[in-house]
C-alpha cells in the first residue's frame, strides 16, 4: 500500500480553523460524508467547465455547455455510484429539475466570460509546494496541496487564478473563506514559479458575479506564517489526540453531528 504524505489543502486548513474535531474526522479518520444535491451539482458544473476547455474555441458555446451537463452527471455517477441515492431513479422529475438548474449555472458562466477568447494553461491543476519556514515547530517541511480550477497565463507571463463557485457571491464569512483559498493558491504558485499571480478571480455563477483580487507578495509572506501556525496547531493536536469540537452554526451542515461530543455523541477512537 502506498501512503500519501499528509498535506495541507485550503479546505482542510479551513476545517481546522472552523472546528479541529471536524478536521480530524475528515483528514485523519477519513469518515465518509454524504454530499448534498447542491454539492454534487457544483461538481458537475466544474466538470462541464473543465471539459469545455478541451474543445476547440469555436465549439465553446452555451448550447454545447448545456449539452455537456448530463454526460458529466453520468461520469460523476460512474465514479461515485452511491450518489444514485440522491434521486429516486433516472425518471425522478426532481433529477430533471436538478439537471436544469445545473444547465442554468453553465449558462451563467457564459454571461461572465467568453471562453472562445481564452486559452487556459491548465484546468483542474494539482499544485504542491513545500514550505520550510522558521515558523514551523517541526523540522519537516509543510506540504501545501490544492487543485486550481483554471490557470490563465498571458503572453507577458502574468498569471491569473480562476475559481468557479456554483453558489452566490458571499457575505463576509464566506468571502474571507474564498479569499483564504485564493491566497493559498497564490502562495503555492509564488513558491513553485517565483511569481505573484497578477489576479485572483472568483466567478460566482448563481448570481452571475465576478470578484477579482490582486495579491501582494508581502501579504502572501504573512499568509505563509498563518499557514505555518495552523499546521503547527494541527501537529500539536495530532500528537496529543486533542481535537476539540468548536460548535457554531456550521454544525447544522455537519455530517458528523451524531458522533460529536458537543451534541452528546461519542467519537470513534482516535486513529493516531
Ligand atoms: S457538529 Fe460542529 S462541533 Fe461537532 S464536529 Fe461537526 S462542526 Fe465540529
Amino acid at each position: 500500500m502506498t501512503l500519501r504524505r499528509l498535506a495541507l489543502s485550503p479546505s482542510r486548513a479551513a476545517d481546522f480553523k472552523q472546528c479541529p474535531l471536524l478536521y480530524r474526522f475528515r483528514a485523519l479518520d477519513r469518515l465518509p460524508e454524504t454530499p448534498s444535491r447542491v454539492q454534487v451539482r457544483g461538481t458537475v458544473v466544474h466538470a462541464v467547465l473543465e471539459r469545455l476547455f478541451t474543445l476547440s474555441p469555436d465549439r465553446r458555446d452555451a448550447e454545447t455547455g448545456r449539452e455537456l451537463v448530463e454526460p458529466a452527471w453520468r461520469d460523476v455517477l460512474a465514479t461515485n455510484p452511491e450518489l444514485a441515492g440522491l434521486f429516486a431513479g433516472p425518471e425522478d422529475p426532481e433529477l430533471a429539475e436538478w439537471l436544469d438548474s445545473a444547465r442554468a449555472l453553465v449558462d451563467a458562466y457564459f454571461a461572465l466570460e467568453n471562453p472562445r477568447l481564452l486559452q487556459p494553461e491548465a484546468c483542474e491543476l494539482l499544485v504542491e509546494a513545500e514550505l520550510a519556514t522558521s515558523d514551523l515547530e517541526d523540522d519537516e517541511p509543510l506540504l501545501l496541496r490544492g487543485y486550481i480550477d483554471r490557470l490563465d497565463v498571458a503572453p507577458t507571463g502574468e498569471i491569473r487564478v480562476v475559481d468557479y463557485k456554483s453558489g452566490a457571491a458571499p457575505r463576509e464569512v464566506s468571502e474571507a473563506k474564498a479569499l483564504f483559498q485564493m491566497k493559498f493558491y497564490a502562495l503555492v504558485l509564488l513558491r513553485i514559479r517565483g511569481v505573484v499571480p497578477h489576479q485572483l478571480r472568483l466567478l460566482y455563477l448563481a448570481d452571475r458575479q465576478a470578484l477579482s483580487y490582486t495579491p501582494e507578495e508581502s501579504e502572501l509572506i504573512r499568509f505563509e506564517r498563518t499557514l505555518a501556525a495552523i499546521w503547527s496547531a494541527i501537529q500539536r493536536a495530532a500528537r496529543s489526540g486533542d481535537f476539540r469540537p468548536n460548535p457554531s452554526r456550521m454544525c447544522d451542515w455537519c455530517d458528523h453531528k451524531p458522533r460529536c461530543p458537543a451534541f452528546g455523541g461519542i467519537s470513534p477512537p482516535y486513529p493516531g
